[in-house]
């Protein structure tokens, strides 16, 4: 079973930021950034490769969720990095579709 489904049923904890129907936010364990939380549709999807047409008003609540979660961590000002690590060569190592809200520090720019 996968770690973020289980996070939506609540049998892993976690420190939900926004929740709706469609989609959960939640810090992230291992935050890398000052503010790092992740973005997750409730419906399973591995990533966003494997996004289906029919999917796309969850994407797009998603990303409105990824602001929403910004400015609640007080980043609409300062800024802040929507990212989705895709597959292998990006290192995506929880195979459910999740936007990471980076910000709280200046960000390089290119990523490794
Ligand atoms: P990615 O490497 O892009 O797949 O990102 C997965 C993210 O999930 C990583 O940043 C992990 O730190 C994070 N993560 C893994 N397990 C948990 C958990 N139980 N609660 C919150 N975040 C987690």
């Amino acid at each position: 079973m996968c770690l973020f489904c289980k996070i939506v049923r609540r049998e892993v904890p976690a420190e939900v930021i926004l929740e709706d129907d469609e989609v959960l936010a939640f810090k992230d364990v291992r935050p890398v950034a000052p503010s790092h939380a992740l973005v997750i549709p409730k419906k399973h999807i591995t990533s966003i490769h494997d996004a289906q047409t029919e999917d796309g008003a969850l994407v797009g609540r998603m990303m409105l969720a990824a602001q929403e979660v910004a400015e609640k961590l007080g980043l609409g000002r300062s800024g802040y990095r929507l990212v989705i690590n895709t597959g292998q060569d990006a290192g995506q190592s929880v195979l459910h579709l999740h936007v990471h809200v980076l910000g709280g520090r200046t960000l390089a720019w290119p990523p490794g």
